[in-house]
């Protein structure tokens, strides 16, 4: 059914969201009170998410949160693999398990399946926002 796909293709995207939101607003923490203007994420084209989903489900997370302001910057990392018995790298636009030069079995990911947060941009929170200021 299509409905509850599209259900389900939106929670996995909003658990990634909040995830995000809350490496960032963790680390924020960290240091002193901040506000997040940007989060700067790596997502590897084959890590499974959905961008479009995945930006509409940090619009809605990000509220309420330090990171209330913050853009979402994606780096997408494409997917590339190397074949063990050819020694080749290829691109993979999608998950193969031979390779696609010599159709040997057993490619090894070399990278696309990335998922995290790289940098923040962050500026002092506004004197007034400090308490006991
Ligand atoms: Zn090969």
């Amino acid at each position: 059914m299509y409905s509850a796909r599209l259900t389900e293709f939106t929670m996995h995207e909003m658990s990634i969201a909040m995830s995000l939101i809350e490496i960032a607003t963790t680390e924020a923490a960290r240091h002193r009170p901040a506000v997040i203007r940007a989060i700067h994420a790596e997502i590897g084209e084959l890590a499974g998410v959905e961008i479009e989903s995945l930006r509409f489900c940090y619009e809605a997370a990000r509220a309420n949160t330090a990171a209330a302001e913050a853009e979402l910057v994606i780096r997408r990392v494409p997917g590339r693999g190397r074949c063990a018995a050819c020694g080749r790298e290829v691109a993979l636009p999608f998950l193969l398990a031979v390779c696609p030069e010599c159709a040997a079995p057993g490619l090894e990911l070399v990278s696309g399946r990335e998922l995290r947060v790289t940098s923040l941009a962050m500026d002092d929170a506004p004197e007034g926002a400090l308490e006991g200021e």
